[in-house]
């Protein structure tokens, strides 16, 4: 098909996910920029469509509202009829414990909610669009925090969550490889963000090695976890 891909961005008002949907417009990609508040997606897309020759749509997605992700898709079947490109982004990072032994177990539970539950339900409520696309692709948004190598430098709730991302990406890989979807997660890396603070890189670095995901060829990998395009340690 010589249509733009249509590329979904969840939690793309700020930060790595706004340079994400504002990376795949720029490859003339329509993009479906979401956040929680659909004032932020549209202030998002203000922002960024004049700079690129895609095309940027708002939308309001909170990703812990069952109701709000299947609203858009019916709404996104109904726009578009398909899904070439989910990227789950949306994430938070309030662990107030440094150690597992005093985590609060509400706020691991509202973690996961986020950073696990919500990419899941977002994957599953997607997939039968993201079926009709020729090259469909899904991208986890995770960190190193999640990594077991590297697991005594993350906060508890928030690692805990990127690990089970990383191993729900495996998963999802094994189960769509006959129908070649490429499913990966993506470390974007240390960045200055809301939730990364000061000192980190740029987020167009970031956003970088999330559109690598994004945008891999047919014989690219899937079940892999990246950054810059290189492997990192589960
Ligand atoms: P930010 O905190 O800057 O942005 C997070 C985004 O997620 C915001 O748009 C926020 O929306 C949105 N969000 C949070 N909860 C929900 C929800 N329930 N539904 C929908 N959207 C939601 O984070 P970053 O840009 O730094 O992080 C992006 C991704 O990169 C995350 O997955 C993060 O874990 C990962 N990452 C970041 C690193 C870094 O150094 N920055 C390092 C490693 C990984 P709202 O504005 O409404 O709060």
């Amino acid at each position: 098909s010589t249509a733009s891909p249509v590329s979904l961005v969840t939690g793309a008002n700020r930060g790595i996910g706004r340079e994400t949907a504002r990376q795949l417009a720029a490859l003339g990609h329509t993009v479906l920029l979401c956040a929680r508040r659909l004032e932020d997606a549209e202030q998002a897309v203000a922002d960024l469509a004049p700079g690129v020759p895609g095309t940027l749509l708002p939308y309001r997605l909170d990703v812990t509202d069952a109701d709000d992700v299947i609203t858009l898709a019916r709404n996104v079947e109904k726009e578009f009829g398909l899904l070439d490109i989910l990227v789950n982004n949306a994430a938070i990072n309030y662990d107030t414990a440094q150690r597992a032994v005093f985590a609060d177990l509400d706020e691991v539970r509202r973690t996961l909610e986020t950073n696990l539950f919500g990419a899941w339900r977002t994957a599953q409520t997607f997939l039968p669009l993201l079926r009709r696309s020729p090259h469909p692709r899904l991208v986890n948004v995770s960190s190193e925090s999640g990594s077991l190598e590297h697991m005594s430098g993350g906060t508890p709730a928030y690692g805990v969550s990127k690990a089970a991302l990383n191993t729900l990406t495996r998963k999802l890989a094994d189960e769509l490889l006959a129908e070649r979807i490429l499913v990966n997660a993506v470390c974007p890396g240390w960045i200055a963000t809301d939730m990364g603070g000061p000192g980190g890189g740029p987020v167009e670095q970031g956003a970088a090695s999330v559109v690598w995901a994004a945008t891999l060829p047919d014989s690219g990998p899937t079940g892999g976890f990246f950054r810059e395009g290189e492997p990192l340690a589960w």
